[in-house]
Formats: structure tokens, sequence, C-alpha cells
């Protein structure tokens, strides 16, 4: 995506003069140094280089960036890189708000208590793969009962979709496995239902949270402290986790039904082999190739349902304009 393309509405107005715009990177005059935006404070970010070190850096007046962006230093400025991954919802007025840009997984949070919404699980990785970000389910909460059996259940409704990882924030088991998925500089978030232990993850994926705040320049002359509302942390073996309050918006992300057409989990084969209509949504067209499936039965009619589901919540402008679900199905997705 490129990055004109990419509406920041949620940024608010740049101070006109962002006086005293200064570099403080190591980099110094002239070198290039690449690095990411570990968080945000208004008029600066804080960004951490590829060697290591950390860097406090002022936007140009007007110059957009979030939290996970790719930087470059360039002399005093910095160059915001093309990003991939965004995941952008409308809030309550309509306006665009970026939730994250740059994600690679997106980690969809399900426990035996509390219990997802119907649907929830469907949409996620619709949202994650129209976006080109890898979804993945993380079953946590494993310590307690029930949580085997939930686990089977997805593993037989998504196992031939997306990885399903084991694990509990209280015991740590399966926590090398999360820590390994995003080796190697990989930029993660954790999504869920309030309550399925996000946090508790995250508390036991993280060393030391405060790892990406710790160095903010307080001396910078700007006379503010600027909340920084995403943060980014360094996992053990490279990667990256998101943490932000916005994510609790995530599932309002903005997709439409041919995004559900295309990335809806158990229809990859029949996708694939692809249905005689381009723009193909699967009810009744002919020529579909999920119909077929359907007939078939190498798509279980209970699947399908789920589908046509989330294809009238998609559908139901007032309600996802509202920023909810739209109405509650039945069970069975
Ligand atoms: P969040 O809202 O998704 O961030 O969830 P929290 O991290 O706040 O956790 C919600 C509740 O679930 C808290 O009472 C946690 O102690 C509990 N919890 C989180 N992870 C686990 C786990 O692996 N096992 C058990 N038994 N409880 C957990
Ligand atoms: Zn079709």
């Amino acid at each position: 995506m490129s990055r004109r393309g990419r509406s920041r509405g949620d940024r608010g107005a740049r101070p006109g003069a962002a006086g005293g715009r200064k570099g403080t990177g190591e980099g110094g005059e002239g070198a290039e140094a690449a690095g990411r935006v570990v968080a945000h404070h208004g008029v600066a970010v804080l960004v951490r280089l590829d060697s290591g070190e950390t860097a406090q850096l002022w936007l140009a007046p007007g110059q957009r960036a979030v939290v996970g962006d790719r930087v470059e230093t360039r002399g005093e400025r910095i160059e915001v890189l093309p990003a991939h991954g965004v995941l952008r919802r409308r809030d309550a007025r309509g306006r665009e708000r970026t939730i994250a840009v740059n994600l690679d997984v997106l980690g969809i949070v399900i426990a035996p208590e509390p219990r997802e919404p119907p649907g929830y699980v469907d949409r996620g990785i619709v949202i994650a793969r129209t976006a080109s970000i890898e979804p993945r389910l993380i079953v946590n909460k494993c310590d307690l009962e029930g949580a085997e059996a939930l686990a089977e259940r997805l593993e037989s409704i998504y196992g031939g979709s997306v990885a399903l990882h084991r694990v509990s924030a209280r015991t740590g088991e399966g926590r090398e496995d999360l820590r390994e998925a995003l080796a190697g500089g990989r930029l993660g978030a954790l999504v869920g239902p309030s309550g399925v232990g996000k946090s508790s993850l995250l508390n036991a994926l993280v060393e030391d949270l405060e790892l990406a705040i710790g160095p903010l320049n307080r001396g910078s002359g700007q006379g503010r402290h600027t909340t920084t509302t995403a943060t980014l942390h360094l996992l053990e073996g490279g990667g990256l986790l998101v943490d932000t309050a916005g994510f609790k918006d995530f599932i309002a992300v903005d997709v439409g039904t041919l995004d559900a057409a295309r990335h809806f989990p158990g229809f990859e084969a029949a996708v694939e082999r692809g249905c005689r209509f381009r723009d193909c949504l699967h009810r009744s067209e002919p020529g579909c190739a999920v119909l077929d499936a359907l007939a078939r039965e190498d798509i279980e009619a209970r699947r399908h349902r789920a589908y046509l589901g989330l294809l009238a919540d998609l559908e139901a402008p007032t309600l996802r304009d509202r920023g909810t679900r739209g109405p509650p199905r039945p069970k069975g997705s």
C-alpha cells in the first residue's frame, strides 16, 4: 500500500510550527539509519534503530507516522516508508482511524471463559487476511478444564486454514511457540474479547514492559508529555508485539462482502479452484465452486451458514456505522 493512500485522520493536526525540529539519532548528519516507530508522542516519535539504539526524532510539520511504521533517518528528517499490514476502522463519526501498520501476525485469542461472540473468529480471520496479515488462533487458559475441548473443536473447523496455539498465560505453556511465531523481527498483535487474557499474555511474553517507553527524552524543550496510544515490545527471539487500546475495536475494521467471499476460513480450496464469476459471493450464483463443495459436503453446511451470517452482518450498514457487529446469530460458526 502506498503511503499516499493511507489516511491518517486519527493523527490530529500537527502544531503549525514544530519549532526546534531536530534529529537526535545516533546516525548523525547525513548518515542514514533505519528503524521502527515504537512509540508516538505527538510531534515526536521514538524510533528503535536497527542497530539497537533508540532515538527520539521530530516529525516535520504535517508529517504523520504511527507505531509500527518503518522509517529511515535522513539527516534531521525522517522518512516514513510504505507500510503493509494496515488495520483501519471507522469511528462513530465515520472518520478513518489507523489501528496498526506493518503487522505480520494477528493472534486471535480465545478462551474457554469468557467465550467469544458468534462469528468472532471468522470475522477476525477475514479482517487479517484482507490486510495481508497472517491470522493465528491462540487458545489461552489451557490450564482450565474445557480448554482442550475448545481447542479440538476449533482445530476441526480451522485446522486446515490457520495455525492454532495452545497457551496459558498462567503456567507459561506455549509461550516459546508464540515467541517463535514472531521470531526474526515479525510484528504481532493480540486481539480478542475482553477477559480472554491478552494483557496477561503480553505480560508473560514481554520481560520488560517499560522497554519501549524508557528512553523518552524529557528534555526536548517541547514542554509536554503526550501520551502514547500504542507501544511496541521487543520479545526474546527478536519478535515485536504491539500493545494498544485501539485493538479493542479491531473487529470493527471495515471489510466488504467480497473480502469475506475471498478469505472466509474453510473456503480456500474452492476459492482457489475459482467460481464462474470473479465477484461471486457464493450464495446462489451459477458455477460457484463453494456451492459445489457444499453439495459434495467438502464444506460443512454450518460453515456455509456462518459465512452467510457474516455477509448479512457486513451488509447491515446502519449497524456497521454504529460500530456494532450486527444482530446476534446462532452459534455453530
Ligand atoms: P484481557 O481483557 O484479554 O486483557 O484479559 P486479562 O489479561 O485481563 O485476563 C482476564 C482474566 O483472565 C484475569 O483474571 C486473568 O488472571 C485471567 N487469565 C488470563 N490468562 C489466564 C490463563 O492462562 N489461565 C487462567 N486460568 N486465567 C487466566
Ligand atoms: Zn462462488
